[in-house]
This record gives C-alpha cells, structure tokens and sequence, in this order.
C-alpha cells in the first residue's frame, strides 16, 4: 500500500510544485528560482535546511523521533537543472523561459523528494537521519561532484546514499534496478589527422588527411567489435565518432582534418583497454598513409555503479509498493552518463530507475532530452512513496 496515495492532498501538491518547477526551467549552477522555491516548500513544512553546497544545492535533514544507541543516517538524492532546449509542449505548465526546459524530468525528481520529505517529517516513525539532496548541475556541470568536494559527506556523514530517474518506455508502476553498473561513463575524443595540403588536382605531392581520416573512422569502429566480448553487456562500450571537420574549398586539399566523438562503457579496464587500442590504430593509421595524428581524451562522467548489497535494500523498498514482476532486474544498463556516478564513488550506495509511461510520440509521452517530454505526474506518489519506504526499512527502530 502507497503512504502517499494517488489523488491525495500530497499528489495535490506534488503536481502544483512540479508545474511551478516545469515552468521555470534553469541551467547549471543557475537554479536559483528553483532552489528558493524548493526552500520554501521544505521551511514551510518545518524542515531544516542548509544551502550553499555547488551555489545552488540544499540539503534538509529529518531525524526519526525514535531514539537509537547506534543511529544511522542515509542520504536521499533528486537533481535540480534543465536542459538547453526549446520546448514544444503546448500545455499549460509549459516552460516560461525561452530555450530552457526541463526535458529530462529533474522537475518530477524533485518533487519527489520533495513529497517524501513532507511526508517524513510529518511521519519520523524511524530512527536515524535522512537527508534530502536537491542536486544542481547534473546535466554536463558535474554538479554532484561539486557538492562531494564541498564537503557533502563531511557536513552530512551517509551510511548510504540513493538516488532515481523516471525512464520512458518503462510502464508507470514499474522500477528498474541493476546490480552493478546502470549507466556509462563518458569521455570524450578530440583527434587532429595532419596531412599536406595543396592543389586537389595533384594528390600525389600532397598528403591526405581526409582520406586518412576516413581509414582512421572506419578502423576506429574495429576496437569495440574486436576487442570487447560480446556476451557481457556490462563489458561493452560505445564510440561514435561524432563531428568532422575539414577543408573549405573543393579544389583545394587541407592540410588536417579534425575529428570528435564520444566514447561510453561501464568497466574501467574496458575503458583503459578501448583507449590504448583507439591511440594505436590512430597512430599505425595515419603512419602508412604518411600523416601524423595525435589524440586527446577528455574524460567525463565515471559510470554509475551500484553497490549489490544496496541494489536489494532498494528491490525490497519497490516491493512494498508493486508487484516482484513489476519490479526488472535484469535490464541492461544505459550508454548515457549520470553524476550520481560522483556520489557513489564517494558514498556507497545505488541507483533506480522508475517508470514514465510509454513512448507515444505524443504531448508528453517522449524519450528524455526531447522538446516535447514531459514528466508524469502519475508517478509523482508512487516515486515519492519509494522514498518513503526506503527510509522506514532502512532506519526501522
Ligand atoms: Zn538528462
Ligand atoms: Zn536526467
């Protein structure tokens, strides 16, 4: 049985502060409507705040009333930023601020962790401490890694810590939870092929860097499918190469061609191993055709990995609200990137996903990132309601 049920005064709530938030979308590190706004809602309701922590970050904190000789002290995580896109919806919550929407639902995670601290507080049939992250900069301004070296852990010390997303395409009422990696770490590859321009009408005293570029391309897209076992799918790996630029006449051969991309995968090794083998085909590649290239990596986001052992505390908090079938333990992991990857490298702990409904293509019902996504308000007591019965199973008295 939901504590927070569906139609509620809360779900009433959730619902008027997710419009509120949907409709005053902001970027990273300048959430600062939506973080006065979070502010208010928590104070209102008589839950202590602390804010400051990556400029705009907060974090509430309820203690249960039960005393405890050994108390424990979790933390619950939401991210707080939009995305620079134009929204398309045409509803009446949509986004006021021109090219800035909240495509990926961090409006719906909020208010989640919103709804469960109201909820909490007025509930702290629990012993220990929970604190409420409201996370800025998640979407490329690693934000929850600054929080972490603003001294997240030290000022609110967590046993664990926990975080969700709504996924599209997953039924309302479902969860997903993986044992170990849920989504990819993130680099980025920068290459520069450099050749000998000239006149393309006489190639052979020149030296082609696009044509080079082209092998190095094609040759880049060996390393995953020849190296990486097939079976695995924690072990696979991604590399698109993504932007190319040469050239600015088409008589006239340039000199270099520059190329970038992305490169995902969940294992370290796997990682080490994908960067080495990119580094020497570039190398061999532009040596036999007589060019030279360099590489540059810049690395992004870790991969989020969840702690098995929390993996299950958060299967058993979802199976007090839906049924086990409900509840896909063996969907593969996401190539995208998340910086709840920073949190976890710091604190263990795991990461869900929760179900938005089905990709319809209509108003609302998109894939993350899209100008017409929207978050489901439907969910809103559910996910709230997982927060709730995370923290009574793991600070029970
Ligand atoms: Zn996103
Ligand atoms: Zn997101």
């Amino acid at each position: 049985m939901q504590p927070i049920k569906p139609q509620s005064p809360l779900h009433q709530s959730m619902i008027t502060w997710r419009h509120w938030l949907h409709q005053r979308p902001e970027l990273s590190f300048k959430e600062e409507l939506t973080s006065n706004y979070i502010a208010n809602v928590l104070t209102s309701h008589n839950i202590e705040i602390h804010r400051g922590l990556a400029k705009t970050g907060i974090v509430a904190t309820v203690h249960g009333k039960h005393p405890s000789d050994n108390p424990k002290t979790i933390g619950l995580r939401a991210d707080i930023d939009a995305l620079p896109l134009q929204e398309l919806n045409e509803f009446a919550h949509k986004s006021q601020h021109d090219g800035h929407m909240h495509a990926c639902g961090h409006d719906g995670h909020t208010t989640m962790l919103l709804g469960a601290a109201v909820y909490l507080k007025e509930h702290n049939d629990f012993s220990g401490t929970v604190h409420f992250i409201f996370q800025p900069a998640e979407e490329g301004g690693a934000g929850g890694k600054v929080m972490v070296e603003e001294g997240l852990f030290d000022l609110f010390p967590c046993s664990a810590v926990y975080g969700m997303h709504n996924w599209p395409g997953m039924p309302i009422g479902t969860f997903a939870i993986h044992n170990r990696a849920v989504m990819a770490a993130v680099d980025t590859l920068f290459i520069e092929i450099t050749g000998k321009g000239g006149h393309a009408a006489m190639p052979d005293q020149l030296i082609d860097p696009v044509l080079t570029g082209a092998q190095v391309i094609t040759a880049l897209q060996s390393v995953v499918s020849r190296n990486l076992a097939p079976a695995d799918p924690e072990e696979s790996a991604v590399i698109s190469i993504t932007m190319v630029n040469a050239g600015k006449a088409s008589n006239v051969m340039p000199d270099t061609m520059y190329l970038q991309g992305t490169l995902r995968y969940y294992d370290k090794a796997i990682g080490d191993l994908i960067k080495q083998r990119i580094e020497t085909i570039i190398k061999h590649t532009c040596e036999a055709m007589g060019a030279t290239g360099s590489l540059r990596i810049e690395s992004g986001y870790p991969a989020t990995i969840n702690t098995p052992e929390h993996a299950e505390n958060c299967a058993l908090a979802a199976a007090k609200l839906v049924s086990s079938d409900a509840i896909k333990r063996a969907m593969p992991p996401s190539m995208g990137a998340e910086d709840f990857a920073y949190l976890l490298n710091a604190c263990e702990g795991a990461y869900i996903w929760i179900g938005n409904g089905e990709v319809s293509g209509e108003h609302g019902g998109c894939m993350l990132h899209n100008t017409r996504y929207d978050f489901n308000n439907n969910i809103l007591p559910l996910g709230a309601s997982y927060w709730v019965e995370l923290t009574r199973m793991l600070l029970k008295y």
